[in-house]
């Protein structure tokens, strides 16, 4: 009896924690859709939660590679969390974009720190934070598959007028508004 209690206890404190673990993703999820950002960019980050990026830090790749070392920095193992946030030149870009902070907790597990962060900032700084995790992905491939080797401070560039960009794109439409005004202006002093 007390044993059957015990097996029941943990399986409703089983049952509790899943359903908190899914209910923070589903957090997670519904905030990353909601920026406004292109769907590649949140795809990118949304795969790299699910643990679907190929990142060498599985064993899988780790005996076929004989080494879990990056490659850019010759140090550490080649995890996800390395990947987005230890590793030198990664770090560089997020002080370059005055989010050195970021990179504080070391210690936190990649999936904990994506929720944790979304689930705690505003939607203009997780804005800036899922687009520069982009970012680092984009300039970690193009190093992997090119050779192209760029500095934080070249990634943080990047990212930055990406956003600017993405800024650009939405004043454009008042803009025409306001010509449209200037147009009809002649037409009225004509009377
Ligand atoms: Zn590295």
């Amino acid at each position: 009896m007390a044993e059957y209690l015990v097996r029941s206890g943990h399986k409703i404190l089983a049952q509790v924690g899943q359903t908190q673990v899914q209910d923070s993703y589903r957090f997670f999820y519904k905030r990353l859709w909601t920026l406004d950002l292109p769907s590649k960019n949140k795809i990118m980050v949304w795969r790299s939660s699910r643990n679907y990026l190929p990142n060498y830090s599985n064993l899988h790749y780790r005996r076929i590679m004989g080494t879990a070392t990056c490659r850019r920095c010759q140090e550490e193992a080649k995890t996800m969390e390395h990947l987005f946030r230890n590793c030198a030149v990664v770090k560089e870009t997020w002080e370059r974009l005055d989010m050195g902070w970021v990179v504080s907790e070391e210690n936190t597990d990649f999936i904990e720190w994506l929720k944790s962060f979304l689930g705690t900032h505003f939607l203009g700084m997780c804005r800036k934070f899922v687009c520069a995790l982009w970012g680092i992905w984009t300039f970690r491939n193009k190093f992997i598959h090119e050779g192209e080797r760029c500095s934080g401070a070249q990634i943080a560039g990047f990212v930055t007028n990406y956003l600017k960009e993405l800024d650009g794109l939405k004043e454009s439409l008042p803009a025409t508004r306001i010509q449209r005004a200037r147009w009809v202006a002649p037409l009225e002093n004509e009377d």
